[in-house]
């Protein structure tokens, strides 16, 4: 098999039908229709081995995440993921691994009807880029520099599981079935895409949690100009780190990457519009704390202590 005919077999078969590509793979770029009203998004990431994911992760499980974490850029940003451009980079070429990438990458394009239109196909150490496009209505982008000060605090789900996933992997004293929970946390994320879209309407900033709470929320801060205040005791951590870091849970929540849930602000005058909508659409979020005006991060302990808060995260360098 050559790389062309690799690409026939794994990639060109599984991209799915959109009236808005006009091409897709096989040329020497893809053609697309940007519909009259709406804008374009786009955001790249890269998935590089023993950093992003362990070698011992399945080809599906790789290909999934990939996409998962792309689209959560796409959902943060108000909008809603249709086109992924896929540059790979293989040591070998093993057809085992590439039938399983090609399913993962499958299921999770056609979750949310997205098209593979094309890539680039090279021979090297393995590592995954994918370039995610997607659309949003015109004006209606969700940044994360619009956050003003009384501006209420949300998150979207509970914190901490991804990471515990990963501190957890060697760990050999946890019940089989909360170690299985917890790797279905870090390697199948549901991006919030539905979320994301309602915030359009209502919310001032926003950005996913893929470096941690406190390390995402630090940029919204930083590019808002702002601080913030979070109430610790309302922050949403997932039951099993509680169950298994004990007084470190807290830490976990604030610190721990890889949950792609999403932090945003909303005006407080929107507040109850935002929770009405969200009922409906039967999504739960929590609200942990309050923009300021006096830039940094601060919490509120269960005392009424005010502490200060470093927004420590995953940084690569
Ligand atoms: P070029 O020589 O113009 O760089 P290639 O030979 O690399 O084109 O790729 C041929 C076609 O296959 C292009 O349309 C490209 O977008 C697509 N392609 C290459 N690799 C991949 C991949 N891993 N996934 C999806 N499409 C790919
Ligand atoms: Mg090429």
């Amino acid at each position: 098999m050559d790389e062309f005919s690799l690409i026939d077999t794994y990639f060109k078969v599984i991209t799915h039908y959109r009236e808005d590509v006009i091409f897709g793979i096989g040329d020497d770029a893809a053609c697309l229709h940007v519909p009259p009203g709406m804008q374009l998004l786009v955001s790249c990431d890269t998935l590089v081995a023993d950093v992003h994911f362990l070698s011992t992760w399945s080809a599906y499980d790789i290909a999934y995440k990939a996409v998962m974490v792309n689209v959560s850029d796409i959902a943060a940003m108000g909008g809603s993921p249709c086109w992924l451009t896929l540059a790979l980079t293989l040591p070998t070429l093993d057809e085992k691994w590439l039938q399983q990438f090609s399913q993962g990458l499958r299921d999770a394009l056609n979750q949310y009807q997205i098209a593979l239109i094309g890539g680039d196909t090279t021979r090297g150490p393995l590592s995954i880029t994918l370039t995610i496009h997607g659309l949003v209505s015109e004006g209606r982008v969700v940044r994360r520099n619009g956050a003003v000060p009384g501006d209420k605090i949300y998150v979207s789900g509970e914190l901490g599981a991804a990471a515990l996933a990963v501190a957890c992997e060697a760990r050999h004293d946890m019940d089989e079935s909360d170690k299985a929970t917890l790797m279905e946390k870090l390697l199948h994320p549901t991006p919030r895409v539905d979320l994301g879209r309602d915030l359009q309407a209502f919310a001032h900033a926003a950005i996913d949690i893929s470096d941690g709470l406190s390390a995402d929320l630090h940029h919204v801060c930083h590019e808002s100009h702002v601080g913030a205040c979070l109430a610790l005791d309302n922050i949403p951590i997932h039951p099993l780190v509680k169950k298994y870091q004990g007084n470190n849970a807290l830490d976990f929540a604030l610190r721990g990457g890889d949950d792609y849930e999403l932090c945003f602000t909303v005006a407080p005058k929107n507040e109850e519009q935002l929770l009405a909508s969200l009922a409906h659409a039967g999504l739960c979020c929590y609200c942990i704390g309050v923009i300021e005006e006096q830039p940094g991060l601060r919490a509120k302990t269960s005392e009424g202590e005010s502490i200060s808060l470093k927004p420590r995260g995953y940084s690569h360098f």
